[in-house]
């Protein structure tokens, strides 16, 4: 008999969730994410897989992050004609983010193409294009939380909110094969607790085998309260000068999430006073399917989200569908506060936002989010004069603020608690972080609780049984 699991991505780094697992003659993959990074990381997305495509049965993901479901429309490219079954709500986030993510793609690939032909170059393919994601996007089974499902011969799944993103979920995998039976608990990416909007992560009791993530394992986050409180300070400084306020913010979750702050303290924050625009149809999109799924959300932001479910969660809320909505939005000098993608500037409207305000000293940019290394944002951040905005040179001359502490993962004290409200300590295998990050969890999971440790690496196959 058989039951192993085998790691291919997400072993030893954060992005490219990807992890298989086999039951007898069954063959299911866990998530199947794309490489972030910088260029060389991003070509490893083009590789063959590690497996046959066509071999696979089933996939099951843990939510719609790009790290985790961004190459499932290269699966089914490439053979796999099996079902993907994630939570209803990633699913309808993945229509959203895949669709986008095969559009860049396409972008892209034109551009490069363009300079390659120039060059005498051959033409290069798009990793994806639309049309494969809405292929893959056919192969989706949408779920409920809590319910148990037999999704292959010996395989039964169920899945319980990780409170990370909208739909985002922790797998409970019972495997049986040859008369041995097997239980195997994957965290996917796990949620902080009292975060604004999501339910907390939940806790599992039993499991005989873990693999949890650990991208903060070597980190505290500064509390909820601590950063919602710098956002209105933030906000109250502005409210005396004469310009706007940027928010370059991540389309899916950040974006709700300030809403729904604005929303809850529109009054305490004299929020009147300024006319916010939604400038981002992947944000607008993404926050039409947040409204669907209110009974997802905890009892506060349930009520609130629901009593407005039938005009804007905020008075003075406009939404900017169109590109000419969006260029209207230049000529106000001063009283809007702008959230627009992407997150890290390095695309989207926002950088039409940063054109014609960064420059001005009245003007001010919120920071709420990660900016890796090499993106517009971390230059900001980092206290650049200038910044690159289509062939001009731009002076940063508006006040900069970084929001700290809003992240959407568990940091170290919550993963170990959500590891030891296991039973018995079963064995844990880290995945999803860096090199730091894991050997710091893993110390402390081994020096506090005892915890059989185990660090993945790549291609590593683990017997189960
Ligand atoms: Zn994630």
């Amino acid at each position: 008999m058989t039951i192993n699991i085998q790691f291919f991505g997400a072993a030893g780094e954060v992005t490219g969730s990807c992890h298989m697992v086999t039951v007898g003659r069954q063959r299911l993959l866990l998530d199947c994410g794309l490489i972030q990074g910088g260029r060389a990381d991003e070509a490893r997305n083009q590789e063959p897989f590690p497996f046959e495509p066509s071999s696979i049965d089933a996939v099951v993901l843990s939510h719609a992050h790009i790290d985790h479901s961004g190459r499932l429309p290269l699966l089914v490219k490439r053979g796999f004609r099996g079902p993907v079954y994630t939570h209803r709500a990633s699913r309808d986030l993945c229509r959203v983010m895949l669709r986008d993510a095969g559009f860049l793609n396409e972008k892209d690939v034109e551009w490069e193409n363009r300079k390659r032909e120039r060059k005498g170059l051959e033409r290069i393919e798009a990793l994806f294009t639309v049309e494969d994601a809405k292929l893959a996007l056919g192969h989706f089974k949408g779920l409920v939380y809590r319910k148990k499902y037999e999704i292959l011969p010996g395989v039964t799944l169920r899945l319980s909110d990780a409170g990370h993103i909208l739909g985002s979920s922790i797998m409970e995998l019972w495997l049986e094969n040859g008369g041995k039976s097997r239980k195997l608990v994957f965290s996917g990416d796990l949620g902080r607790f009292d975060m604004p909007v999501l339910e907390d992560p939940e806790t599992i009791r039993q499991a005989d085998h873990v693999v949890m993530e650990s991208t903060y394992g070597d980190r505290l986050h500064r509390s909820w309260d601590d950063s919602i409180a710098e956002f209105h300070g933030v906000l109250n400084h502005a409210t005396n000068g004469r310009g706007n306020i940027l928010i370059p913010a991540f389309a899916v979750g950040r974006t709700q999430e300030i809403l729904y702050l604005m929303a809850k303290n529109y009054e305490a924050w004299g929020l009147d006073r300024w006319l916010i625009f939604l400038d981002s149809p992947m944000a607008i999109e993404a926050t039409e399917i947040f409204t669907q799924n209110v009974d997802l959300f905890d009892a506060e932001a349930a009520e609130m989200w629901h009593e407005n479910s039938k005009e804007p969660l905020l008075p003075n809320l406009q939404i900017s569908r169109t590109p000419e909505q969006s260029m209207a939005i230049n000529q106000i000098r001063k009283g809007a506060i702008i959230i627009a993608g992407s997150g890290m500037c390095t695309g989207g409207r926002i950088r039409h936002h940063l054109k014609h305000n960064i420059w001005r000293r009245e003007c001010h940019l919120v920071i709420t989010g990660f900016q890796a290394r090499g993106t517009t944002g971390r230059a900001i951040v980092d206290g650049t004069r200038h910044i690159r905005l289509w062939r001009e040179e731009v002076r940063v001359a508006a006040e900069v603020h970084t929001i700290g502490g809003l992240s959407a993962h568990a940091d170290q004290a919550t993963l170990k608690d959500w590891y030891t409200s296991f039973k018995g300590r079963p064995p844990v295998t880290l995945v999803h972080g860096e090199e730091r990050a894991i050997k710091a969890l893993s110390d402390r999971l081994h020096r506090e609780v005892s915890a059989p440790v185990h660090t993945a690496q790549p291609g590593e196959l683990l017997e189960l049984a």
